[in-house]
């Protein structure tokens, strides 16, 4: 499932394949994708028109679009971009955007993903009530917003609304980078601990993003490359315990995360 830096891995291949070129079609293959906009207006906002400059906030992408408006998109469970030169539709294309001799799909096998046209984008991430990206996230502001959650760690760090980007797999790796087991209280996390999870929230995410979010490039040392039940800890001599955490399999070391 795309996090945060799926997202920015796209955000940068949009960049560089996408970016500052004239789109002279809008193809809609699946209407479903389309979330609060239509094919007419979703057309009316990107024919004739480029996207001068994208950004991401959590686990969505905005193209800001030279009327002032935003192609935004959600990559869901599934999604991705790919931009195509020469060749047929990928499959499970659901939008493409066409350049004069090039477009570029955005691929969804399961319908999550979200495509739609916004008209400000702040507007947009308060509407959805998104907590601060956790790329440009302040130790200071995560502080303030931990002192005032409740709840488990690992589910604290999945919601959204607290710190947004964040997803399944790389809150594990936060909390086992972090030596805290996810099923901890964030109130009773001291503030050593606390600074530890603000820590690891940047380290986890910067190395993803510099690995292309690639597991077999991702260390060895980490839980994510041992995400297996039984499995030996990376750390201890401990074994790689499942449980459940707002029903998503959460994998932990018993032995060395307390
Ligand atoms: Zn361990």
């Amino acid at each position: 499932m795309p996090e945060l830096p799926d997202v920015e891995i796209y955000k940068n291949y949009f960049n560089h394949t996408s970016l500052k070129r004239k789109i002279d079609k809008v193809e809609v293959i699946d209407s479903s994708i389309l979330f609060n906009t239509s094919i007419q207006k979703l057309s009316t906002n990107l024919v004739g028109k480029e996207i001068i400059s994208t950004s991401r906030h959590g686990k969505y992408f905005f193209g800001e679009i030279e009327n002032g408006k935003y192609l935004m998109v959600h990559f869901g469970m599934t999604g991705r971009f790919d931009y195509v030169e020469e060749g047929s539709i990928p499959d499970y294309s659901k939008v493409l955007l066409h350049f004069s001799s090039s477009f570029l799909s955005y691929i969804c096998i399961r319908k999550l993903g979200k495509i739609s046209i916004v008209e400000e984008k702040d507007a947009f991430i308060e509407e959805k009530n998104l907590g601060p990206d956790a790329l440009s996230l302040e130790w200071n502001t995560f502080q303030k917003l931990a002192k005032k959650k409740r709840g488990k760690i690992k589910s604290a760090l999945m919601d959204q609304k607290f710190i947004a980007g964040l997803g399944n797999i790389y809150n594990d790796e936060i909390c086992f980078q972090s030596k805290i087991d996810p099923k901890r209280k964030i109130s009773s996390l001291r503030q050593k601990q606390l600074k530890e999870v603000f820590k690891n929230i940047g380290h986890v995410v910067d190395m993803a993003i510099k690995r292309e979010a690639d597991p077999d490039k991702l260390p060895k040392s980490w839980l994510l490359s041992n995400r297996k039940e039984g499995k030996n800890c990376p750390r201890c001599s401990g074994k790689i315990k499942k449980i459940k955490i707002s029903g998503r399999g959460t994998y932990y070391c018993p032995s060395c995360q307390k």
